[in-house]
């Protein structure tokens, strides 16, 4: 097993995020069988954006799938600050809820920061409340941003090791560039990396991209990576997310990532798809979050 995982080219999301989200139902039914109640989820939608609604729902899906109490709370898109953070404040005292994530972006009148903050730091699941960011810069991570703990599941998974290793983290936001950056860069097992950041005012992006061991794109424009950035043999993780119009896709859109994935796909040593690679670790990621948020409420 050990030897084929080393050997695959492409990172496959769907295997490894099954193989976590199997355990977790695992881990999920021995406290189920002992008459504990199941861990749950609150996810809150405000508006309807598709692509929010698209995530949202295959977040509660998962949850079903793995035996996780899950609610769903749609919000008028004209909700107010006041009433949102008061949804918040009663999921916040809700024994049966064990993690609350409140889907972004938020509408405009809406400050998202204001927001993060009304969320107990203990059912922090999605890892953005200024104490989670805070511990995980201390190197004593409470919950790590879903993405970020998605993308070390998939290192994990595929046993990739980072010591010593030349890391380029394309992207600076703080849900996905800035904490994998200083994850990555921290001493022990999923770290010990040297770790540039790049960004959109960074210079001589494609020699230091080409310098990398580990590439790793969060950026949000389709195909921005091309196989002149990429080092042969590197390993790229593509975190991006796009919907082109595609009036061939019954959906009316197609997903796109930050990677050319055909020009490099031949190059690299190692390739996350998409669809198929980061999205679906992100969701295994979230529901570790909240068992681990489940694990602690049982304390
Ligand atoms: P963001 O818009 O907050 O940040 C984008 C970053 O890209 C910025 O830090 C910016 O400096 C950098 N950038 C922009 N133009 C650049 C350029 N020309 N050169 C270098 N850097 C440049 O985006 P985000 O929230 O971090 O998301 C990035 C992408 O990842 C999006 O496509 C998003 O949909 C996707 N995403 C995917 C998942 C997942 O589960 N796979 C989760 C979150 C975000």
């Amino acid at each position: 097993m050990e030897s084929i995982l080393l050997r695959m080219k492409i990172l496959d999301g769907k295997t490894a995020s099954a193989f976590y989200k199997d355990d977790i139902k695992k881990r999920v039914a021995e406290q189920t069988t002992q008459g504990k109640r199941p861990p749950g989820l609150a996810a809150i939608l405000v508006g309807n954006n598709g692509a929010s609604e698209t995530y949202v729902a295959s977040k509660v899906k998962s949850c079903e799938a793995i035996g996780f109490h899950s609610l769903l709370i749609r919000l008028d898109k004209e909700v107010t600050e006041e009433a949102l953070i008061k949804e918040i404040e009663r999921l916040n005292v809700d024994d049966s809820i064990d993690g609350i994530l409140v889907q972004l972006p938020l509408p405009e009148h809406i400050r998202s920061q204001q927001i993060i903050q009304a969320i107990s730091p203990q059912k922090d699941v999605d890892g953005f409340h200024p104490e989670s960011m805070g511990q995980l810069t201390l190197g004593t991570p409470t919950f790590i941003p879903a993405t970020p703990l998605g993308i070390l599941l998939l290192m994990n998974f595929y046993q990739i090791k980072t010591s010593g290793k030349q890391v380029v983290v394309i992207g600076r936001s703080n849900i996905v560039g800035r904490p994998i950056s200083i994850l990555l860069s921290q001493p022990g097992e999923t770290g010990d990396a040297t770790v540039t950041v790049c960004h959109s005012r960074s210079k001589n992006l494609t020699a230091l991209c080409a310098a990398a061991d580990i590439l790793i794109a969060a950026i949000g424009k389709p195909g921005f990576v091309t196989a002149d950035m990429v080092k042969p043999g590197a390993i790229v993780i593509d975190v991006g997310i796009t919907r082109i119009p595609d009036p061939s896709k019954k959906s009316g859109f197609r997903i796109s990532g930050d990677v050319d994935f055909s020009a490099i796909e031949p190059i690299a040593g190692q390739i996350t798809p998409v669809p198929g690679g980061v999205g679906l670790m992100t969701i295994a990621a979230l529901l570790e979050n909240t068992f681990r948020a489940y694990m602690n409420n049982q304390l």
